[in-house]
């Protein structure tokens, strides 16, 4: 579903290395295909070897840029950004990539995720509070502080360009707690780095006329032609230039400690992404499988919200026997964005991007398959809509368990009060959305169906955080 009672994205990344062909309009494309993870404002850095220029502007990929903006960024690397903003406002101030010059060295950063030592890092740096405007920021201006003031000896006489941000980068990421999946550039050298903990997806791809591609989604890979080489490990960094890649582990071993949004599987990433080596479509199928075992109830139709709970319907009606059908057609021309400041606007906004498909619903008893419940106003409004169109008893299935934390590594949730599982048990909830039944999927079968036992992050589903959490969060 894709309305604003849902975890909200926080950024894709992308960035490639091209040498000697014009690298904008292959970010244009992968940060088109990486839309969904962030729609408030796009941009890119790109590089000719003599400077970096950044454009970016506030609005979703294809109002940022056209043919005469692309035409006019030269050169054969560049990183790119789309944001959903988490921390900082949401203005142009805020849009990435955050560009720093320094001396005669200029560098730019783009990153997802949230850091949660924000505060604490500022203040080591003698920054007021209201000076930081984002983590992104913050982490742009303690990178540009390590850069020395003259040209330094090559750390390694394999990679002379870029050495000033690749020492600069390893430094500054030791102090750094919480999620980031970063590419930084300069004129020279792409890096890309993933937190100890991974919890926001990194890949890298190949071009087949030569050159590298990092971006958050398999998908973004695809779409410039550059073949799936392999995820970005957490804690390594790998850094792409005229020397081709280098790769490198910059954390002791026991910092690592893999931890992927398993909300990632779950919602967040395009079913056609490639996690873990599976495609995400077919864990959110089989999510699906696992949850027709849980509370089986006897109806005529499953129906999947669209989107992101249609691959999971698809498996419970598999699975269950009940004939798959569609009740709801979406207007595809609304974005995934939808920023309602009060409960009451939120509830009309399902109306706008949801109508049902009356004669396929009337007199018809329901599974409803849905992929999360955040605060649970649009449920309960697209609830009411069902049974005002004809339905005769709807029953929610939830493709994940309750969600009951607020999470502080890049999504946006509301804060604990809000969220509807940590407010009621079942049967209050079963009340409050006025279905006729309600279950969800549980987190050993969530774990099943994507087929890895350990290794994610679950903290808005279970409270326990990976990392520690400060009061001031
Ligand atoms: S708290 Fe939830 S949404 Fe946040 S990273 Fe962990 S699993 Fe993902």
């Amino acid at each position: 579903m894709t309305l604003a009672d849902k975890p909200e994205e926080a950024c894709g990344v992308f960035a490639v290395y091209a040498p000697g062909r014009k690298v904008a309009n292959l970010t244009f494309d992968g940060l088109y295909a990486l839309q969904h993870r962030g729609q408030e404002s796009a941009g890119m850095a790109v590089s000719d070897h003599q400077s970096v220029t950044v454009y970016k502007n506030m609005g979703l990929v294809s109002h940022v840029f056209d043919d005469r903006t692309l035409a006019s960024l030269p050169g054969d690397l560049a990183i790119g950004h789309t944001r959903y903003s988490t921390t900082g406002a949401s203005n142009w101030r805020n849009a990435q990539p955050v560009y720093r010059s320094v001396g005669p060295y200029g560098f730019a950063v783009a990153h997802n995720g949230n850091l949660t030592n924000t505060i604490a890092l500022a203040e080591k740096i003698g920054m007021l509070p209201g000076m930081v405007s984002s983590d992104s920021d913050l982490m742009a201006e303690l990178i540009a502080m390590r850069f020395p003031k003259d040209k330094p000896d090559s750390v390694d006489p394999s990679i002379k360009p870029g050495e000033a941000l690749i020492d600069a980068t390893m430094e500054v990421i030791q102090d750094l707690e919480g999620a980031y999946s970063l590419v930084l550039m300069d004129s020279e050298v792409i890096v890309a780095v993933r937190d100890p903990s991974g919890f926001r997806p990194l890949c890298l791809g190949k071009l087949e006329a030569g050159g590298y591609v990092f971006a958050s989604e398999t998908p973004a890979l695809d779409v410039v032609g550059a073949r799936f080489i392999r995820e970005i490990d957490p804690g390594e960094m790998v850094v792409a230039g005229a020397f081709g890649v280098k790769s490198y582990h910059p954390f002791l071993k026991s910092k690592i400690d893999p931890k992927l949004c398993i909300f990632e599987f779950v919602y967040f990433a395009r079913p056609d992404s490639r996690l873990l080596d599976q495609e995400v479509h077919g864990a959110r199928r089989r999510m699906g499988i696992y949850l027709s075992r849980t509370l089986p109830v006897e109806a005529d139709m499953v129906m999947g919200v669209p989107d992101s709970g249609v691959p999971a319907a698809e498996g419970y009606a598999y699975e269950s026997k009940i004939p798959y059908g569609q009740g709801l057609v979406k207007n595809r021309y609304i974005g995934r964005t939808f920023i309602s400041p009060d409960p009451s606007s939120r509830v009309s906004a399902v109306r706008r991007k949801l109508n049902p498909l009356s004669e396929n619903i009337t007199g018809k008893r329901l599974v409803v398959v849905d992929d999360s419940i955040v605060r649970g106003t649009t449920t309960r409004s697209m609830v009411k809509m069902l049974k005002a169109a004809g339905a005769s008893e709807v029953h929610l299935r939830i493709s994940s368990p309750p969600y009951k934390w607020p999470c502080f590594y890049g999504i946006n949730t509301p804060s604990r009060k809000d969220l509807l599982a940590a407010k009621y048990d079942m049967e209050e909830m079963r009340t409050y959305l006025e279905a006729d039944s309600l279950a969800f999927l549980s987190l050993p079968d969530l774990r099943a169906a994507i087929g890895f036992e350990d290794g994610f992050c679950d903290a808005c589903l279970t409270g326990n955080y990976p990392t520690f959490i400060s009061i001031e969060n």
